[in-house]
């Protein structure tokens, strides 16, 4: 018999992600909050539950994908209360972006319940949804992060064990803060090339065999038509949005704070975020973070 799947929150990733999860052979029963992102969830071959209790009916796993740590809290403990509702055989999952103290209090909750929950958060946006290749950051018991791997496999390509509970949203945060700070050091190098009459793409070819070689250069290059199939080329649409980044950014400055950690670089990239989607006519807020590189168009040579 197929084993069951109750899914909480089908939005930009959840849809493909539970799509995937139908394909691989498991009974998917969706539950949003809406009931347009239900019927999508339904035209993907899950089954719908009018309430959050019909989802969780004979449950093997339950797979939370939710826009932020107030929401999932509330799903799990303090509103709907799913940890007092699940059958202690589920094994729990939250692969929602949420602070590391959310997951933390998620765990401890579920410890004292004897119910089985790990973190799982997760790197490669809606392409990495659709196609299956979600690198996970999970956090929890090394054997409950095991016994996911059933259902992670078919949704991604890499599986990470970063510790405890909470540890995959820590491993998430800071993943994200050095992504923002070498996206925005490589706009500005291109930049500065550019400005000093340089080619944007022989200077990127110049950097890739260099010292300066990184990921965002390498696979993502901020400035237009150096790279096909980038959102660089194609008006920065697409890709990861720049209002994701910065709240990916706030949460790696929460965990900061709370460890007392010095992260001049993350506070600085943070900022820097924060006035490029405020700058213009238009919020910036939709476009590809790649999309940082017009904040040193606009500034240089005027
Ligand atoms: P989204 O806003 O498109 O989807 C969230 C869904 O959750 C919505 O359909 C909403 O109705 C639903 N929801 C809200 N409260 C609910 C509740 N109590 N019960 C059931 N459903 C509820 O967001 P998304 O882009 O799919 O992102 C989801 C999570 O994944 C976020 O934490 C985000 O930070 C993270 N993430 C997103 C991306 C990306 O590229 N979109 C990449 C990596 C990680």
């Amino acid at each position: 018999m197929a084993k069951r799947i109750a899914f909480f929150g089908l939005g930009n990733m959840g849809i493909p992600m539970a799509a995937n999860l139908v394909k691989a052979g498991f009974e998917v029963c969706a539950f949003d909050l809406l009931s347009a992102s239900v019927q999508k969830a339904v035209e993907s071959g899950c089954s719908a539950a009018g309430s959050e209790k019909e989802a969780l009916a004979g449950a093997d796993f339950v797979i939370s994908m939710l826009p932020n740590g107030a929401i999932a809290e509330s799903l799990y403990i303090d509103g709907t209360g799913l940890l007092d509702l699940v059958h202690p055989s589920a094994l729990i999952i939250d692969c929602s972006t949420i602070a590391a103290s959310s997951s933390r209090r998620i765990g401890e909750e579920a410890k004292k319940r004897h119910i089985r929950a790990i973190d799982a958060p997760v790197s490669g946006g809606v392409g990495g949804a659709e196609g299956g290749t979600l690198a996970f950051m999970c956090g929890g018991e090394a054997a409950d992060v095991e016994a996911a791997k059933e259902v992670l496999g078919p949704m991604g390509a890499n599986i990470f064990h970063a510790g405890p509970a909470g540890a995959g949203q820590v491993a998430k945060a800071c993943n994200n803060m050095l992504l923002a700070v070498h996206m925005i050091g490589t706009a500005e190098a291109l930049q500065l090339g550019v400005d000093n009459g340089l080619d944007p793409k022989a200077l990127s070819e110049i950097m890739l065999k260099s010292s300066g070689c990184n990921w965002s250069l390498e696979k993502y290059n901020p400035y237009p038509g150096v790279m096909d199939g980038v959102p660089a080329s194609r008006d920065y649409t697409g890709g990861f949005m720049v209002k994701l980044m910065q709240k990916d950014l706030g949460l790696a400055m929460e965990a900061a704070l709370q460890s007392k950690s010095s992260t001049p670089m993350g506070a600085l990239a943070n900022s820097l975020y924060g006035l490029h989607e405020q700058s213009g006519n238009e919020s910036k807020a939709g476009l590809d973070f790649s999309s940082i590189l017009q904040m040193f168009q606009q500034t240089s040579g005027e």
